[in-house]
């Protein structure tokens, strides 16, 4: 079985149909989402369509939460907000419905998978260091757990004591509990604007992280076309 976990796809259909056929390549047998389907870039109805087709474990993010209420984005950073109320405004009453009943947590084969963190799912806290991972694994009952949110690939371990490691493979052994961030489909901050993913071989016990390459250009042109912020065009250039 090749799990393939991809999340952060912010509407960029460019980038998720990369990672897509990327994965198929792969021979990835099985597929779960992060979330944040949705928000920042201008192809939101056309990723949810695809996820949602996909029929796989998905689980919800704060721009999926966002993007499907009516609350006020008032305290939120002005561009994210200006891409929020426009991502309403693309979306039907039924997608938004689709996004609402996201589940914040799910178990998938051995796995758990969560947006943010296991510990306050719905406060939806960013996991930048080791202590930040060591509230997580307080909640972690599973040896694995796959995560999202903060759009930079981490890989945290916890065995005598909680330790980061590089994002590369990681070999997943006994003994040791995983929290793994998949790195973002379609919108990377850690300086490499390639799309990325991760795919779990659960046959080897190996966890890869893939980088893909796709027609940011294309996607920048649509992002502007749709009057949405041009930092946002910007920042998918820069992997920032
Ligand atoms: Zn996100």
């Amino acid at each position: 079985m090749r799990i393939a976990l991809f999340g952060d796809i912010h509407a960029n259909l460019e980038a998720l149909e990369a990672v897509l056929a990327d994965a198929s390549e792969q021979g990835v047998t099985d597929y779960v989402c992060m979330g944040d389907v949705v928000g920042y870039n201008a192809d939101p109805a056309a990723c949810l369509e695809i996820v949602r087709a996909m029929d796989c474990p998905t689980v919800k993010g704060n721009h999926d939460e966002d993007a499907s209420g009516n609350h006020s984005l008032d305290s939120m950073n002005p561009v994210a907000a200006a891409a929020l109320e426009w991502t309403r405004h693309q979306l039907t009453d039924e997608q938004r419905q689709w996004l609402t009943r996201l589940r914040m947590v799910r178990q998938v084969s051995d796995f758990t998978v969560v947006h943010s963190t296991l510990d306050q799912p719905a406060h939806w806290n960013y996991v930048t260091n080791r202590f930040d991972a060591m509230s997580n694994f307080s909640y972690q009952f599973t040896q694995v757990c796959f995560h999202g949110h903060t759009h930079v690939p981490r890989v945290y371990v916890k065995s005598d004591r909680v330790r980061e490691v590089p994002a590369e493979s990681v070999a997943v052994e006994d003994g040791s509990k995983y929290f793994i961030n998949i790195g973002s489909v379609g919108q990377p901050r850690d300086g490499d604007n390639r799309a990325c993913y991760v795919i779990y071989d659960l046959d080897h016990n190996v966890i890869v992280f893939r980088r893909v390459e796709y027609d940011i250009e294309k996607t920048q042109a649509k992002i502007l076309a749709a009057g949405l912020p041009e930092m946002l065009a910007e920042r998918i250039m820069e992997g920032r």
